[in-house]
């Protein structure tokens, strides 16, 4: 059978976008089709609104700190709608710019929902395409636990669709989503408690990371429950909630919010039709060149269970499409070495091995750590005195560098570059034989004794 297209994406998230962009570059007759918003995730309910909403919560902070740098003034209220609005117009914009780029590029965006009626036949509402190479680039949705009152809860998606602030606000998880979710609403004055299940937040980091963020968020006021199960939620008179947890009750809740992971999107989209069967965790699993089971059938992305990180998804897609159209054929993504930041309070930033993942690969004796905490300038006039910390992972006799680790102001503009030094394996040698820059945080990983 002819085919309509060269190459099909289904999603027209950070992972499509990117990989449709480039495959039409190359020449490639690509169609797009995507049944919500362009932009998927990260542009509509994820990275975007969430990075303004932390950039909020640090001018918040930063209102308290003025008064160290000589400044007098009267705190301005914070308004909540009108932040949103402006947010949502922000959003709309970066909408109608992926619109005109995979225009520009020349790849056909078609409004819907698609669902395989084979592996290489699409359907889209009333229209059916045929497709040589089709990617799924679904994405995931936030997991909802199976607990009696559960739906009174909201997702970060529900979050992003508040229009107002929530006075007392209860957040269940402890990765990244519940860290930066429980940062932002208490700085910008909410009162929030943090229910775990086990003892901290963000347990698979580095421990140092996450004890310095753990203690900050004690200090700067949210309640921590551990070790907290919830039995379940109810709704009571005055349209606030209760939740019943073993040990106590958290009674007039404005806001509960469920941050306790994703799961991929893949409901509706036949892959039985495809040939293709989800993992037991409903992820597609793929080989290291983003093959499905099923061929010339590919999956990039959040739908794929592997880091769910917007880079991540755009470096996956755009290799694919310089494998598949530009005769690139060992294009892959290597996903070792993958930096990552949590917009926490204080943020962090991270690249490579923990200290324990280390010390479980290499041993112990084949080891060395190097570290510094200590206050930033931008802290020596300010109330708060929060610390930094940054912290080396080495191996070998030579120093290689297989973790890099900081926690404090600044961590997250500082990572990125320092993880180009961690790709190219560099040494601690070629660090101490770069010279600082005076003074800021990120020369302390150049000195480090
Ligand atoms: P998505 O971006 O989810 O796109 C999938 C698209 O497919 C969606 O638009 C969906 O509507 C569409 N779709 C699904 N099924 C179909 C179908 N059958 N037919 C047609 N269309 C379909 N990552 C970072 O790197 N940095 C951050 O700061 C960050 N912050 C985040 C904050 C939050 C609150 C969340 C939830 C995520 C955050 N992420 C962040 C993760 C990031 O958003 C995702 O990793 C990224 O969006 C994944 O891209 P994707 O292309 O795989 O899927
Ligand atoms: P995460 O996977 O980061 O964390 C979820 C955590 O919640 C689990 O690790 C677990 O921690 C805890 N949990 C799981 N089930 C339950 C439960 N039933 N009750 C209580 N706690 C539970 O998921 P998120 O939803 O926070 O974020 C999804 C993904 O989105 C992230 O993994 C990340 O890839 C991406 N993201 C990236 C951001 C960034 O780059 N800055 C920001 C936001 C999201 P434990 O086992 O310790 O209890």
């Amino acid at each position: 059978m002819k085919e309509d297209v060269d190459f099909l994406v289904i999603g027209g998230g950070s992972g499509g976008i990117a990989a449709a962009r480039r495959a039409a570059q190359y020449g490639a007759r690509t169609a797009l089709i995507e049944g919500g918003r362009l932009g998927g995730t990260c542009v509509n309910v994820g990275c975007v609104p969430k990075k303004i909403m932390w950039n909020a919560s640090r001018l918040a902070e930063m209102l308290d700190d003025v008064p160290g740098y000589g400044f007098s003034i009267d705190q301005s209220r914070f308004d909540w709608p009108s932040l949103k609005s402006a947010r949502d117009a922000y959003i709309l914009r970066l909408n109608d710019i992926y619109q005109r780029n995979l225009d520009q590029a020349g790849v056909e965006t078609i409004t819907g929902w698609a669902r395989f009626e084979g592996p290489h036949d699409i359907r889209v509402e009333d229209r059916k395409i045929h497709a040589k190479h089709v990617l799924i680039a679904t994405g995931g949705i936030p997991t909802i636990p199976a607990l009696p009152g559960a739906e009174l809860g909201i997702s970060s998606d529900g979050f992003f669709a508040l229009e107002t602030q929530p006075a007392r606000v209860v957040i269940v998880g402890a990765g990244y989503i519940a860290t930066e979710f429980a940062g932002v609403m208490n700085a910008l004055g909410s009162e929030v408690t943090l229910i775990l299940r086990k003892d901290t937040v963000l347990r698979a980091f580095d421990h140092t990371l996450r004890e310095v963020v753990m203690s900050e968020m004690h200090t700067s006021g949210i309640r921590i429950l551990p070790q907290t199960k919830i039995d379940q939620i109810i709704s009571g008179d005055d349209a606030r909630l209760r939740i019943e947890c073993t040990g106590e009750s958290l009674d007039s809740i404005d806001c509960l919010i469920w941050a306790i992971g994703r799961e991929s999107n893949v409901t509706g989209l036949g892959l039985a039709e495809a040939g293709i069967t989800a993992d037991e965790h409903g992820f597609i699993r793929t080989d290291p060149f983003q093959n499905t089971t099923t061929e010339k059938v590919y999956a990039v992305g959040d739908v794929t269970g592997r880091q769910a990180l917007t880079p991540v998804a755009i470096a996956a897609g755009r290799r694919l499409a310089d494998r598949l159209f530009d005769n690139q054929p060992d294009a892959h993504l290597a996903y070792d070495n993958i930096p990552s930041v949590i917009f926490s309070h204080p943020p962090i930033g991270t690249v490579g091995l923990t200290e324990h993942e280390a010390i479980s690969t290499f041993g112990e004796h084949n080891i060395k750590i190097y570290q510094n905490r200590f206050t930033d300038m931008y802290h020596a006039m300010t109330s708060r005195k929060p610390p930094t910390i940054v912290k080396l992972v080495t191996t070998g006799a030579d120093e290689k560098i297989i973790g890099c680790h900081v926690v404090g102001h600044g961590a997250d503009e500082i990572i990125q570059g320092f993880a180009v030094a961690v790709k190219m394996g560099a040494t601690k040698a070629d660090f101490d034989n770069t010279v600082a820059i005076h003074p800021t945080a990120g020369e302390e990983l150049v000195t480090l004794r």
